[in-house]
């Protein structure tokens, strides 16, 4: 099979990678640059987006702001409709979604301008997030908020462009569902990874370390299930949650959604036996799922640093995978996989490499 995916960062290399892994073609389309490019090199193909599309079987992608010149020339080489796909990329469709489908998720109200924004929160009872409604990430185009905190620079600041305003959650840890439906509507999730970000940015995830109770699990794949329904889904799919509470009363709410592949679920790559690349590549081709195997890996997020250190490249019990992009404080760069048994290994491996493999903005 021919497939072409949108974006050429490392998410859409790692799929290209799995995609020829399983025997298939793949080129990448920067929607940067508008060049269509052959996987790992920086070159560029004599060959327009038009070109591109006539060649593939299929059209995915590595991120979810689908151009749309993309959306209406590939439309009947996506496997789903891209438009509602893209949609997900403004935050008051994605919360109306959670709620259209029943999935919990922080009290939010939209706003369109200064002026809403700033009776908004004139109003408020409780301590509020503002999330920018498009173009954020990585924690950027956020903004917090208590009653009794000045308003006026807020609103100048997050006003500026519309926007939703939602409960700051106390939350006891974070956690991540990753799984893939496929065109069947059969669906395949890894357990709840626990997410540890810093300043926005994720900065390590756990699979298969800490405790997820059953009714955790259920409760994330329940979310999964109606959330991919709705969407008719097909691929990768990941989502955010908050664990609030704790033990048998701890509950999920839903954060945010990824329509992609993720983050939170590199560790895969090395500590399961089929990635979420894999998983990916499966749902395209209609291959069934495996049965998923995991062994607890911990993932280090390499950020802003020059390079991974010799050390971790030459450790028996870590993989490295970097991008090849130029290092820049708060920028992705890289990941490490590492195998390891127990909470307190992984926290230890954590506070050895952490300042040595991130530099924040
Ligand atoms: P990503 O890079 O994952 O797309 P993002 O910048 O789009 O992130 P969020 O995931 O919504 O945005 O927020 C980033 C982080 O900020 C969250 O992982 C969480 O730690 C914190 N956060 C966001 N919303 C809330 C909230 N309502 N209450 C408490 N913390 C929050
Ligand atoms: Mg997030």
């Amino acid at each position: 099979m021919k497939v072409l995916f949108v974006g050429d960062g490392q998410l859409g290399q790692m799929l290209g990678a799995s995609g020829i892994s399983h025997g298939h073609e793949c080129l990448l389309y920067s929607t940067r640059s508008h060049e269509v490019k052959p996987l790992s090199a920086h070159v560029a193909l004599p060959w327009n987006l038009t070109e591109a599309i006539q060649w593939a079987d299929v059209v995915s992608w590595e991120h979810e702001a689908i151009p749309a010149d993309i959306i209406a020339a590939a439309h009947d080489k996506f496997l789903m409709d891209p438009a509602r796909i893209k949609s997900l990329t403004d935050r008051r469709a994605e919360k109306k979604l959670f709620d259209d489908c029943r999935v919990a998720t922080s009290p939010w109200q939209s706003y369109s301008n200064a002026e809403e924004l700033q009776k908004l929160l004139e109003a408020a009872q409780q301590p509020l997030v503002l999330k920018a409604a498009q173009g954020g990430y990585d924690g950027k185009g956020q903004w917090r908020f208590k009653p009794g905190d000045a308003v006026a620079e807020l609103v100048a600041e997050a006003g500026k462009a519309p926007g939703i305003a939602e409960h700051l959650i106390p939350f006891n840890k974070e956690v991540s569902l990753v799984g893939a439906r496929g065109k069947d509507g059969s669906v395949c999730c890894y357990p709840l990874v626990t997410n540890v970000h810093t300043r926005g940015i994720l900065s390590y995830s756990m699979a298969g370390i800490d405790e997820v109770p059953i009714a955790m699990q259920q409760q994330a794949e329940a979310a999964f299930h109606r959330l991919s329904d709705a969407l008719n889904y097909v691929g990768v799919f990941a989502i955010e949650f908050f664990v609030v509470g704790e033990g048998d009363e701890a509950e999920l709410l839903i954060n945010e959604v990824a329509p992609r592949v993720h983050n939170s679920g590199h560790w895969s790559m090395n500590g399961a036996n089929c990635s979420q690349f894999d998983l990916h590549m499966r749902a395209l081709t209609g291959m069934p799922f495996p049965q998923l195997r995991i062994e607890p890996t911990l993932m280090l997020n390499v950020i802003g640093a020059q390079q991974i250190p010799v050390g971790l490249w030459h450790h028996q019990d870590a993989q490295c995978h970097w991008y090849n992009k130029d290092p820049r404080p708060g920028r992705k760069v890289g990941h490490v996989n590492i195998r390891t048994a127990n909470l307190a290994t992984a926290k230890t491996w954590v506070k050895q490499w952490r300042e040595r493999l991130q530099v924040l903005a």
